[in-house]
């Protein structure tokens, strides 16, 4: 059932790597958070693919009966495979219209496990929080401790005094999804 609170998130942009990665959990994680997003009657914002863990959410999802959007520039249907069930793939010319309406559709972004476009998509952001471009909540889904290179990055970047610790709060690490989703809720 979901949950009520003063902030409930109706939509998650999730960004994760295109690649399954090496350890099969992190794509059990990855389909393991689409169903879960799909029971708490959550809409999946994702790039639209259909391969790697980026596949395996919007499957996950998909098969607990969830709305999954995915977004997706057109030179990237090919080599991505875009996912070829969904209901709602916007197909856009750029990787630009692509971030920005995924922005749009979203209420908080969270990144799963990935490479470098995935590190560019949520630091893009959690950048333009700080910014204040817009105050959606960001946070890193830290599955086997995958992120916590980037968590020291952030207390790095704090500790020699080129990130405030306000900006370092606005972006969330938790280890599992609902501890995550509370966090952003209450962010
Ligand atoms: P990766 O994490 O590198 O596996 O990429 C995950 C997703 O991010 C894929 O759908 C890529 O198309 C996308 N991506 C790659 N580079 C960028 C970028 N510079 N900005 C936004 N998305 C990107």
């Amino acid at each position: 059932m979901r949950r009520v609170t003063e902030r409930a998130i109706r939509a998650v942009a999730v960004f994760c790597g295109a690649r399954d990665g090496v350890d099969p959990r992190h794509l059990e994680a990855a389909s393991e958070v689409g169903r879960t997003l799909a029971e708490r009657g959550i809409t999946v914002v994702y790039g639209g693919g259909g391969t790697g863990l980026m596949g395996a959410v919007a499957n996950g999802a998909l098969g607990a009966g969830g709305t999954v959007v995915g977004v997706i520039p057109e030179a990237l249907i090919g080599p991505e495979l875009a996912h070829p069930d969904l209901a709602e793939l916007h197909v856009v010319q750029t990787m630009a219209e692509r971030k920005a309406m995924m922005a749009e559709l979203a209420d908080v972004f969270v990144a799963l496990p990935g490479g470098a476009g995935t590190l560019e998509e949520i630091v893009e952001q959690w950048s333009w929080a700080m910014l204040g471009y817009h105050s959606k909540p960001c946070g890193f889904l830290d599955v086997l401790g995958y992120w916590s290179p980037m968590r020291e990055l952030v207390a790095h970047m704090v500790g020699e005094g080129f990130l405030s610790d306000r900006g370092a709060a606005m972006i969330r690490f938790e280890s599992s999804l609902e501890p995550l989703l509370a966090a952003l809720e209450d962010a």
